[in-house]
């Protein structure tokens, strides 16, 4: 029988471990649904590891890798794909803000054949005024960039193993999973579901890490912004011919002696363009740089309960092998 393997990324998240455990399992066996849970402890500052390694000797369909730093929810979520071993891999929050439920639908769906089940969400769920705003601005600006509907995508998903291949054959750093699944297509179904309240701990995201999260996404999955350079050049040279046209017609006429304020306006408008620009160049460059010096997504310093190959302090399982 085919076995579901669910990716459980965690940073600080001590009480929600045996919470989260106890739940999935109790679910899953009740559904009679062969499954193993993976945890990655993204470098906590609480006893997040030490809970999964007591959820992992207790219940053999438990396993969890340590990251020898916090590397983000990103690698985590990799890292988890990376250490599955089923035929169907569901990526979810474990402070069970993604109702675990939902797994079943996904399942059947996927029994069904389809490859990508997508987590769509119907509300927000009970969040700052502050943060939805800022999470909708972020995914307008994402949606637009990277021309596909991203506004009630999560990273709830259900992943065929076909399509976990083809995410853990990437050879790119900077991943952004939510959207990578849109870009490798396969025959993908969504299913609603709404987000539950966080019952311990917080919300990892402030205003300025999901600016950040955007830039970096955006920038790793479209080069538009580079596109703006041009346009904004090109704005600038139709601008600056009308300019030129005046200027000239008025030093013939002899009337060119003021003009100050057109100076001083056109060398903030022009110095500030150009000032944008190469941030927007540069912020690719520093892309490409970290990229090019191709270092590990992370790294894993321990694992719990029982991982195949030789994952620590490696960031591929073929390369430990
Ligand atoms: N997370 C992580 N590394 C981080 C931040 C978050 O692995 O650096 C995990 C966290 O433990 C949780 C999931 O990502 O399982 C979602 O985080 P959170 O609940 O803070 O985000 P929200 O639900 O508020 O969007
Ligand atoms: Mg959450």
């Amino acid at each position: 029988m085919a076995l579901l393997s669910i990716v459980l990324p965690a940073y600080n998240e001590e009480q929600n471990i045996a919470v989260a455990t106890k739940v999935l399992s109790k679910l899953l066996e009740e559904n009679q649904i062969p499954y193993e849970l993976v945890f990655v402890n993204d470098g906590s500052k609480d006893n997040t590891y030490q809970e999964i390694e007591k959820a992992a000797a207790a219940n053999p369909n438990v396993k969890g890798a340590c990251f020898s730093r916090n590397f983000g929810k990103e690698a985590a979520i990799f890292a988890g794909l990376e250490l599955t071993t089923g035929d169907a891999v569901i990526v979810m929050d474990c402070d069970l803000q993604h109702p675990p439920e939902t797994i079943l639908k996904m399942w059947k769906l996927w029994q069904d054949g389809v490859e990508v089940v997508e987590g769509i969400k119907t509300s927000r769920g009970k969040e700052s005024i502050f943060h939805k705003m800022s999470a909708g601005l972020f995914y307008k600006i994402m949606s637009k960039l990277i021309k596909m509907d991203m506004n009630a995508s999560s990273d709830f998903k259900l992943l065929d193993r076909k399509v976990v291949n083809v995410l853990l054959e990437l050879p790119e750093r900077n991943t952004f999973f939510r959207a990578l699944t849109f870009w490798a297509g396969f025959r993908t179904e969504s299913v609603e579901y709404e987000v539950q309240e966080r019952q311990f701990g917080e919300s990892k995201w402030s205003f300025f890490s999901l600016m950040k999260y955007a830039v970096a996404n955006a920038t790793s999955f479209s080069t538009f912004p580079l596109q703006l350079v041009t346009v904004m050049g090109m704005t600038l040279i139709l601008f600056s011919v009308i300019l030129a046209v005046q200027t000239l017609v008025k030093y013939l006429m002899g009337t060119a002696v003021e003009g100050f304020t057109t100076v001083i306006l056109l060398i903030l408008i022009v110095g500030g363009f150009l000032m944008l620009s190469l941030g927007i160049i540069g912020h690719y460059i520093a892309r490409i740089y970290e990229e090019v010096k191709g270092r590990p997504k992370y790294i894993i310093s321990k694992v719990a309960g029982h991982v195949e190959g030789n994952v620590v302090g490696a960031w591929h399982k073929s390369s430990g092998e």
